[in-house]
């Protein structure tokens, strides 16, 4: 998942020349994906 920098939106695909869909941004942040994983040690 990336956030554009300008509008602040979430892209959630984001090849490599890409823009922003929503303003044509082209500076992103990338987003960790907040799933927690729970893993059980047996
Ligand atoms: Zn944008």
């Amino acid at each position: 998942m990336y956030k554009c920098v300008k509008c602040k939106k979430i892209v959630p695909k984001l090849e490599e020349k890409i823009r922003c869909p929503y303003c044509g941004y082209r500076i992103f942040v990338k987003l960790r994906p907040e799933v927690v994983k729970r893993v059980q040690a047996r």
